[in-house]
């Protein structure tokens, strides 16, 4: 309320924390979890969300993609492990000894500058070596180019190997795939060698939480995961299979700001979109495809909650949408829930996905800053 926002995004932390247990539970003792804060935290909001991890869950060492937001959680006094697990333009390395942040290492140029700045600032810089086991994205491959790299670590003497990772490719898609297989094959090549080459890594990781789910000899062979969609209480498979348990922490919604009736032929929004044949009730609802809610939802008649009921949208503009409230009764002033429960219906986030033909990563990763962020702990 007090950010006067037209939409609302709520999260449940003590439910966020049980399925964090729930993931811990599931992966056994024996390995740990990286908490990966990307995207805003696919959009549940970077710094509460670190927060809650670092203070309430128990994580040792949180992951971002990208240097902002790492350096985003320093500057909000998040002292835990970071790693930043994406891509890094050169020009942004001095953060990384700057803000005390681990950081991948596969290549040459990188071990250099880094090595540079590492003097410099008088320390030694921490970095997990990326291996290359086939998402062609960010890595190097065991054998020749690795030995190279360790050679060049050795020499350079102030890059502390503190981890190994790699990511799988097709993780999501099925249970012992044999591409993620022979990636992991690979990937246990690449630990063997920097192990043979004297180093002791901390942080050995290739699993998601796909992965995570399935593949317990990728599991049992790391001492950590690398997730958010679990944490966070998504399901993690392309099937919806999810055999930890997990409950959904999360409600989005709006507020209806007019309702009337409208009478076959008329029309609905921009460009007459939606016409009615029969009589209709139309509700305007304070969301629109500015904050961040995958327009075809709202444009292709997806499920929204009203009074209990599950309806339908009609139509989205830039800040406001329509429903259909036939039958229906409700009033100005009150919520409009697309993802949450509402009596006894219920929209998943898994509802969405299969509407919208897109990963909650996307969805909730796009939702935007003005549709406020409300962190519930009754
Ligand atoms: C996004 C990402 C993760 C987390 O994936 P989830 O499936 O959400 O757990 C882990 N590792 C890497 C490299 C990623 O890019």
């Amino acid at each position: 309320m007090e950010n006067y926002c037209n939409a609302y995004f709520k999260v449940d932390m003590n439910e966020v924390i049980r399925n964090y247990k729930r993931v811990q539970d599931y992966i056994g003792p024996n390995t740990d979890i990286i908490p990966v804060l990307k995207g805003n935290c696919y959009g549940y909001g970077l710094v509460p969300m670190a927060k809650l991890y670092a203070e309430h869950c128990g994580a040792k060492i949180l992951a971002n993609a990208a240097v902002y937001e790492a350096v985003s959680l320093r500057r909000a006094g998040i002292d835990a492990d970071i790693v930043v697990i994406g891509g890094i333009p050169q020009h942004l390395l001095p953060a990384i000894t700057a803000y005390n942040l681990q950081c991948p290492l596969f290549d040459a140029v990188t071990a250099h500058r880094l090595s540079k700045l590492a003097t410099e600032a008088g320390k030694s810089a921490k970095v997990h070596i990326k291996i290359e086991t086939g998402m062609n994205r960010l890595g190097i491959q065991p054998g020749k180019p690795l030995k190279e790299l360790i050679d060049l670590v050795k020499y350079l003497g102030n890059l502390e190997i503190i981890g190994v990772y790699s990511h799988f490719a097709t993780s999501t898609a099925d249970y012992y795939d044999s591409f993620a297989l022979e990636q992991f094959r690979r990937f246990q090549d690449g630990v063997l060698q920097i192990r043979e080459a004297g180093f002791d890594p901390r942080y050995i990781h290739c699993c998601n939480s796909a992965a995570a789910a399935w593949f317990s000899e990728a599991k049992d062979f790391s001492t950590h995961i690398r997730s958010c969609t679990s944490v966070l209480g998504h399901m993690a498979m392309e099937d919806g299979r999810e055999p930890i348990g997990l409950v959904e922490p999360c409600e989005i919604g709006a507020y209806i700001t007019n309702v009337h009736d409208i009478v076959p032929g008329e029309s609905v929004g921009y460009g007459r979109a939606f016409i009615t044949e029969k009589p209709m009730t139309v509700a305007t609802i304070s969301i629109g495809f500015a904050d961040g809610i995958y327009p075809g939802w709202m444009r292709k008649q997806g499920p929204v909650l009203i009074s209990g009921t599950k309806t339908r949208f009609l139509g989205c503009c830039m800040d406001q949408s329509f429903a259909d409230v036939t039958g229906i009764s409700c009033e100005i002033g009150q919520k409009a829930i697309l993802i949450g429960k509402d009596g006894n219906e219920q929209i998943t986030t898994w509802d969405m996905e299969q509407f919208c033909g897109n990963t909650f990563e996307y969805l909730y990763g796009t939702i935007g800053s003005r549709v406020e962020r409300i962190y519930s702990w009754v």
